[in-house]
């Protein structure tokens, strides 16, 4: 069942709520206007009761029943006021009863029962009446005075207010509800909006933002978060899409200097020596591919996060050993000087071993490449400091200019692209090697003067003391 819309919802429970304060209230308002007008009947009631206490009170005391009678009778029959009265005395002798209530037999009550003044509606006929029961003490003799009142104007008052009430209720309920389904759409409508903008926005758009509220509410929480959201999505996005089109680029130029190779020596018949010439070339080429997609593949699958690390605990000195050893006499077949200044004591590290190979792989190949021959010096240094293991590549080289320096960890960042390329980069080193050092919560940073060398310094936590005697009790 599809749910009604929050404003709709709003409403009915605003006209629900309305609806019983409504009721309490006009229910309420008839008791009151009730109770008011029975007090004004009491009132007048209780002046009849006590006019006729203060005119027994006047009567001799010595005179018979049949006298007191007379003389009551000939008082209150005379008179308006005594239209709807009974007298009865102790012994239960009528001293007055008018015609109407002797007519509709109204039932006397004795005073020796009666211990307060009673109130009573009643009907005589059709009509509706107030009455009150009250006993007086005249002369040591008790009497039950009864009187009432016609309450037909009041309950025509009550009937009528009744009926106003029925009367304006609904429309009243109307009139609400119609300004509440205005206000909960009114307070709803930033939200049609940001759902309608939202609706508009596709990759291609990922650059509009959600209008911005300025109400200081949750609406307004609501499209800073999302707007933040977008941002975060946007730059993704156009991570993916530039990391795409680099890595495209890239591979394009050496597949199109395979071709061209590959067409060159086929144009025209040629001797074995420019065949396998040819065919040298194009292998160092393919060459180039493979570990072009390999980076691209780490870094695609870094990414994605799926590439864990096989965290371990190992020592970073032996790593470095076998690393530098690989070095050594590629150092010497390109004439630069090598040296290794390796701590002697163990580096205990929590790290994938394969990935910090490749990333001190890495910084030695860059400082290999962009260090010229002879008279290139190329260090690489361990210690201990600080709680890490402090590892550092140090060349004479060409240097790295500041500027370049901000940006040399980028994805495809090189300094000079011609001559970079030459030496079979695609910029992808550094960043690669900058997200295995995060990976190890580490650091990677740069130091370099333009013209006199760099130094590339990566610390990495040392592993704490109780999983170094863990390592050494293995
Ligand atoms: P590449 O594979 O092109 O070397 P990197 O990401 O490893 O890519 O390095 C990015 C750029 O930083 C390089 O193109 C180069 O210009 C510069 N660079 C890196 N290491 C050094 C270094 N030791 N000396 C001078 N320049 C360097």
């Amino acid at each position: 069942m599809k749910r009604l819309s929050i404003g709709l919802r709003l409403t009915l429970w605003y006209l629900g709520v309305f609806a019983v304060a409504q009721i309490i209230f006009g229910v309420g308002m008839w008791f009151i206007l009730r109770e008011n007008l029975h007090d004004i009947a009491d009132g007048a009631l209780a002046t009849e009761v006590e006019d006729v206490r203060r005119f027994l009170e006047g009567q001799r005391t010595d005179g018979t029943l049949a006298d007191l009678q007379k003389t009551v009778t000939d008082e209150y029959s005379a008179e308006t006021g005594g239209d709807y009265l009974q007298i009865v005395d102790g012994d239960g002798n009528w001293i007055y009863r008018s015609p109407a209530l002797a007519e509709h037999n109204f039932p006397a009550i004795s005073p020796s029962l009666l211990r307060k003044r009673i109130h009573k509606d009643a009907l005589l006929g059709r009509e509706p009446f107030r009455f009150v029961s009250q006993r007086i003490d005249v002369h040591g003799r008790a009497f039950t005075v009864q009187a009432g009142t016609s309450t037909d104007e009041e309950m025509g008052t009550l009937e009528r207010f009744r009926v106003y009430l029925l009367m304006f209720a609904p429309g009243l309920l109307l009139a609400a509800g119609a300004v509440g389904y205005w206000m909960s759409r009114r307070a709803l409508s930033p939200v049609d909006a940001l759902t309608r903008t939202a609706r508009t926005i596709t990759g291609n758009t990922l650059s509009s933002r959600l209008e911005q509220l300025h109400t200081g509410d949750e609406l307004q929480r609501l499209s800073d978060t999302l707007n933040e959201m977008l941002a975060r999505i946007e730059t993704a996005f156009t991570r993916v899409t530039e990391f795409t089109a680099d890595a495209s680029h890239e591979l394009r130029t050496p597949i199109s200097l395979i071709r061209t190779e590959a067409e060159l020596a086929l144009r025209r018949s040629r001797g074995d020596e420019e065949y396998r010439e040819a065919l040298r070339h194009i292998l160092l080429e393919a060459e180039r591919t493979t570990s072009l997609i390999e980076e691209l593949l780490a870094l695609a699958r870094a990414d994605s996060g799926r590439q864990s690390l096989n965290i371990q605990p190992i020592d970073m000195r032996g790593t470095l050993q076998e690393v530098a050893s690989g070095w050594r006499a590629i150092a010497s077949v390109r004439g630069v000087q090598f040296s290794e200044r390796i701590l002697d004591a163990e580096l205990r590290v929590l790290g994938d071993a394969e990935a910090l190979r490749r990333v001190v792989n890495i910084l030695l190949d860059n400082a290999f490449k962009y260090t010229p021959a002879p008279g290139g010096m190329v260090t690489l240094s361990a210690e201990e400091r600080d709680g890490n293991a402090l590892i550092s590549v140090h060349d004479s080289g060409m240097g790295i200019s500041e500027e370049d320096q901000t940006r040399i960890f980028e994805r495809f960042y090189r300094v000079d692209k011609a001559r970079s390329r030459e030496l079979g980069g695609a910029g992808l080193g550094l960043s690669i090697a900058q997200w295995i050092v995060q990976q190890h919560h580490g650091k990677i940073q740069v130091e370099s003067t333009l013209g006199a060398g760099s130094i590339f310094r990566m610390a990495l936590p040392l592993a704490a003391a109780n999983v170094r005697k863990e390592l050494l009790t293995r």
